[in-house]
């Protein structure tokens, strides 16, 4: 059996130990974007923060983590590479080790997933998915079953790892910085970037990683066209399309940038050849719960309801009065999308002005 081993290698004297120590895992070397924002509050209620990062932190990452009150940031010796999660998962096993953390915190991520997987036997520590609320018990709140029942779970092991679904934790204002990693704004308030005075910037703590486990690697990366949207998975608002849009997707886009929201879509509309595959919301899609869903011409089947279900406020636009979305909807507009649409975005327009 092939093992992972680990050397550490540190530019500060100390190791840093604490009994209540959470050990954030970001899947980012760069600015932090509002999903890790979230993880860094909800770490900062368990006790003493520790990040880990998949490169060199760059001063403006260490100057945000300041602001977070992180003591330590963990990388790897020589770069992230080009191994697919078994690295991360070398580096957050290393860096828990040594910190003693009591609780990881990973994004929702399916990348993540699979690194809290991985951590999770390494560590011999209770993995839970999907959180939206850990109370001071270390309770995790999380919806399951299509996002029909919310059920109230605790990790009995030592460790626990919990992936935490974005848009569950509210940001302090001190430490809202408003832009996401695409250049986009997330919706928050806008606040001086960087530390606040006196805030000291974390150590950071390099570790020289032998990691000889089998695994797959980058070949080439492709990166998607942007499109100024705020990304699916964290945006705060969505408006959502399906077989009813009749493949016209322009109404739910003009919406969209009126609220600085994404796009997203049934699994008919991406069957469709309508809107790419990474759009698609539901059980066999992303799962989002952004502080508002507008869902347009959607009936609500339940594996629609699986990836949105827990959206803060449910908006939904269709022709037909008895369509099952509108169980689920905290506002129901019965007519025909393509007048309702223009209308809400004249009416926005109008309200800026
Ligand atoms: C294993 C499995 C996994 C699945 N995974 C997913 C998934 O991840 N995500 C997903 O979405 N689905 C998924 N599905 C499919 C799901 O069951 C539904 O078939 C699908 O969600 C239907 O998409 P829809 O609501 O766009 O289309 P339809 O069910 O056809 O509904 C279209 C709606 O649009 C309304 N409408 C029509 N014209 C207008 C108009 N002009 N204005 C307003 N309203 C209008 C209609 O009244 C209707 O309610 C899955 C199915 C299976 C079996």
């Amino acid at each position: 059996m092939t093992t992972t081993t680990s050397t550490t290698t540190s530019t500060t004297t100390s190791t840093t130990t604490s009994a209540t120590a959470a050990l954030v895992v970001l899947g980012t070397a760069d600015r932090l974007r509002r999903a890790d924002r979230e993880l860094l509050v909800l770490a900062g209620t368990v006790g003493e923060t520790h990040v880990v990062v998949p490169d060199v932190p760059g001063d403006a990452l260490l100057d945000e983590l300041a602001a977070h009150a992180v003591a330590t940031v963990h990388t790897p010796e020589g770069g992230p590479g080009d191994r697919l999660t078994t690295p991360a998962v070398a580096l957050a096993e290393a860096a828990a080790r040594e910190t003693g953390a009591t609780v990881l915190l990973l994004p929702g991520t399916p990348e993540a997933k699979d690194v809290a997987a991985r951590l999770g036997v390494r560590l011999e520590a209770g993995v839970i998915t999907d959180v939206v609320a850990l109370d001071a018990g270390l309770v995790a709140t999380k919806s399951v079953l299509a996002g029909g029942w919310t059920t109230r779970c605790r990790a009995t092991s030592p460790v626990l790892i919990a992936t935490v679904r974005p848009n569950s934790v509210e940001i302090p204002a001190d430490r809202r910085t408003g832009i996401t990693t695409d250049g986009t704004t997330d919706g928050t308030a806008a606040a001086p970037d960087g530390a606040p005075a006196g805030a000291r910037r974390p150590r950071v703590r390099t570790h020289a990683l032998e990691d000889t486990v089998p695994a797959a690697r980058v070949v080439g990366r492709t990166e998607l066209p942007a499109s100024g949207r705020p990304a699916l998975g964290e945006a705060r608002v969505v408006v959502a399309g399906g077989r009813g849009t009749g493949g016209d997707f322009g109404p739910l886009e003009q919406l969209a940038d009126a609220l600085g929201g994404a796009i997203g879509a049934s699994r008919a509309a991406v069957d469709a050849g309508w809107v790419g595959p990474e759009a698609q919301v539901g059980q066999t899609g992303r799962t989002v719960s952004p502080q508002l869903y507008i869902s347009c011409g959607i009936s609500g089947a339940v594996q629609q309801r699986a990836g949105m279900q827990t959206a803060g406020t449910i908006v939904a636009v269709n022709k037909d009065e008895q369509a099952p979305v509108f169980e689920i909807a905290d506002l129901g507009i019965v007519g025909d999308l393509k007048k309702v649409l223009p209308q809400a975005v004249e009416h926005l327009r109008a309200l800026r002005e």
